[in-house]
């Protein structure tokens, strides 16, 4: 079977999994793209399932901001050439306190299997988590943002070696990404992803790019 048959035969997996109680369907997934950049976001949030893709309300426009002005491309280009993955598929719900439900590592475990499936199958060069939740499960541990936003290192994940660079979570509720170290730090992952050969190849990019024409790292939706 060809890679994307695989991911759509995953995809339809996912789409009929109803594994979690708890949390709120449908499950969000992007398209079966056969893509060297994985990137790993935390979960939907309450209006992704209804969009029907990750990333589709208010933090994807400042995350979609980030890449248009450190690689030049935009939103539609960025999910025709980037594989978008989650923690978590589905929405978990709200909290009592009025804010989305923080996963619970039970639901995080049922879903990681999805995800040790689809980095088996696309083997991906570059690994692009998104937020705390997605770098604690990609790095294994938990790390303080300051010591890793704006840093490549390389890791084994789910069994493939690859090189990960981290990003905070772009939602207008967190002000990390809008403050110094923070404002710095994110220029740098950027720049970093911007130099990669696996984001030169993705997006026909010019070797070494480094550049961050009007980068604006915080603006917020
Ligand atoms: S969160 Fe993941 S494991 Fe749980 S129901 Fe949704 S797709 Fe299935």
């Amino acid at each position: 079977m060809t890679l994307k048959r695989n991911l759509e035969a995953l995809h339809r997996e996912l789409d009929a999994c109803r594994a979690c109680p708890r949390v709120v369907g449908p499950v969000v997934h992007g398209p079966p793209v056969r893509s060297p950049i994985y990137l790993v976001g935390q979960a939907p949030g309450p209006h992704e399932g209804d969009i029907g893709r990750p990333f589709a309300w208010t933090a994807g426009k400042t995350l979609f901001k980030w890449f248009q002005s450190a690689l030049g491309v935009d939103e539609a280009t960025f999910r025709k050439k980037v594989y978008m993955a989650a923690v978590l598929r589905c929405f978990p719900g709200k909290a009592k306190s009025g804010g989305d439900r923080r996963p619970a590592p039970d639901e995080i475990g049922r879903c990681r299997s999805f995800l040790a499936r689809e980095v088996a199958l696309l083997k991906p060069q570059l690994i692009l988590p998104v937020g705390t939740m997605a770098i604690e499960q990609v790095l294994g541990r938990a790390v303080p943002l300051a010591e890793i936003i704006g840093v490549q290192q390389r890791l084994a994940y789910h069994g493939v070696e690859a090189d990960v660079i981290c990003l905070p979570h772009p939602s207008g509720a967190s002000p990390w990404h809008k403050m110094e170290p923070g404002k710095t730090l994110l220029l740098k992952s950027l720049a970093l992803i911007a130099a990669h050969p696996a984001a030169q190849r993705a997006f026909d990019l010019p070797p070494g790019r480094r550049r961050l024409p009007g980068l604006s790292p915080t603006t917020s939706a």
